[in-house]
């Protein structure tokens, strides 16, 4: 299905108005449109998905530090498992595939798999513990030397030899990957459109418009105004801009900011079939993580290591796509190690994305002080993989504020459909407090 330019109808029209048809605006469109609201995604992009979702590394992985993210992740990854029949899209539509390859996390000092274990075991969510003889059996062409804790390119400490092996790792079976994640975000936004729903491409927002208390609509670059009782804020890396539009950034605990990350494309070395052998690796001994990619090519990132700057972004239009060389170095050459039969290109290839994120990594899915107008940002890096569910979320949450429910009081807690476990929303406040000991970068 082909999206063209939607006409904006005037005042009225709309139940709701969405900023982004990145992959989170286009799963709050279908949630709320299958519930029979009559919405609008508005972005400036040609296509959907074509904001930071198009650069995302797309996997899919169930582990996680606190037992909130990975319920989400348990609920959500069902929704990718039957895309199709989600989606609900006409036979012969492009669809976006969940790849199951599993995730092995290892050489992470700082306790990150074994809480992820721990929680998984609590949860009964299904995971292994691997030995190093385990490890070196599905990874016979691995270098399971430990190399940590991770160091830069040019320092001393890089490359240097060690006798210390990995000790073991987690393997979580049910993580893995979907390989086009704007496409997904495509899927999503089509199958709302089939439900009666509209978005404006290459339609850019200026203005939140308010009046009193309440959100009154919104103003477009063209000088068009859309007037709406309920506006959402789901524009990525853009999300704090459109936050002060609308003057709510004032009545958040929690706010979003955009940092650039980066990722790597190197061809797996000969003889890996690393398409059908390899897996999700989180290699905290590195600082690394990476997994399977079309081409036999793996796709690396980095896991925000303590010794790799936190690039801030203070103007996200301001943004170069463009893979840097001093990036790239780090990943290859960190992934060169663990993998010694690589072979570097000469030229760096992949893609520099936003993350969205807040201070501790964890997305705001809330209402904000402005009635009508709510937040579904600061997915950090790691909500590609909760957007379908996170849509059902949305839809919940601003029906219910939107009935008179006070939510801040009195947070919505839904039960999943397919774990049949609890999600509170209070988890994703704008108003929480921050706990610093949950915060974990991991890709993903
Ligand atoms: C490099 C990278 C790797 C990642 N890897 C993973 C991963 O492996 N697993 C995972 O789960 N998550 C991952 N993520 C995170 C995940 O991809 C994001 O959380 C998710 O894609 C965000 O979707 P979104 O719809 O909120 O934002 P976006 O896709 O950025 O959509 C927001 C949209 O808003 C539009 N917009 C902004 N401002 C305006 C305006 N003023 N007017 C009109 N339109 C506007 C933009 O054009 C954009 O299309 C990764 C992210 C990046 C950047």
């Amino acid at each position: 299905m082909v999206l063209t330019d939607a006409a904006t109808p005037g005042r009225g029209a709309y139940d709701a108005v969405i900023v982004g048809a990145g992959v989170i605006g286009a799963s709050i469109a279908l949630a709320l449109s299958r519930s029979g609201w009559k919405t609008l995604n508005v972005d400036r992009e040609g296509m959907p998905g074509h904001g930071s979702t198009s650069a995302s590394a797309g996997i899919l992985r169930v582990h996680a530090a606190s037992r909130d993210a990975v319920v989400l992740a348990a609920e959500a990854i069902p929704y990718w498992e039957n895309w199709a029949d989600f989606v609900r899209l006409p036979v012969g539509e492009r669809l976006a595939e969940f790849r199951r390859c599993g995730s092995v996390i290892f050489g992470d000092g700082s306790g990150y798999g074994e809480r992820a274990a721990a929680t998984l075991a609590s949860l009964g969510e299904p995971h292994e513990r691997w030995t190093a003889e385990r490890l070196a059996e599905r990874l016979p062409f691995f270098d399971l030397h430990a190399f940590g804790p991770p160091a830069l390119p040019d320092d001393d400490d890089f490359g240097r030899e060690t006798d210390v092996m990995i000790p073991g790792a987690l393997y979580t079976p049910s993580s893995g990957f979907v390989a086009d994640p704007a496409l997904a975000a495509q899927n999503l936004m089509a199958a709302a459109r089939l439900e009666g729903a509209d978005c404006a491409l290459r339609t850019t927002v200026v203005e939140i418009r308010r009046k009193g208390g309440r959100v009154l609509g919104l103003t477009l670059g063209d000088g068009r105004r859309i007037d709406c009782p309920v506006v959402v804020n789901a524009a990525g890396p853009h999300s704090a801009a459109i936050n002060r539009m609308a003057g709510v950034e004032e009545g958040m605990r929690v706010r979003s900011r955009p940092i650039r990350q980066e990722l790597h494309q190197i061809p797996a070395p000969p003889g890996v079939d690393f398409l059908a052998d390899g897996l999700h690796v989180v290699d905290g001994d590195l600082g690394i993580n990476f997994r399977p990619e079309a081409g036999n090519a793996i796709l690396v990132g980095g896991n925000g290591a303590a010794c790799d700057p936190i690039v801030e972004v203070a103007d996200p239009d301001a943004h170069d796509p463009a893979v840097s060389a001093a990036v790239w170095d780090r990943h290859v050459l960190r992934l060169a190690r663990r993998v010694p039969e690589l072979r570097i290109p000469s030229r760096p290839s992949g893609v520099a994305g936003l993350y969205d994120i807040t201070d501790d990594w964890l997305p705001i899915y809330d209402r904000t002080d402005l009635d009508g107008f709510y937040v579904a940002v600061g997915t950090s890096g790691n909500q590609f993989k909760t957007a379908p569910l996170v849509g059902v979320l949305m839809a919940a949450l601003i029906a219910a504020a939107e009935s008179g429910r006070d939510v801040d009081t009195t947070p919505l807690v839904i039960r999943g459909e397919h774990t049949g476990r609890d999600i509170d929303l209070s988890t994703y406040s704008r108003l929480r407090q921050v706990d610093h000991g949950l915060v974990t970068t991991v890709n993903g």
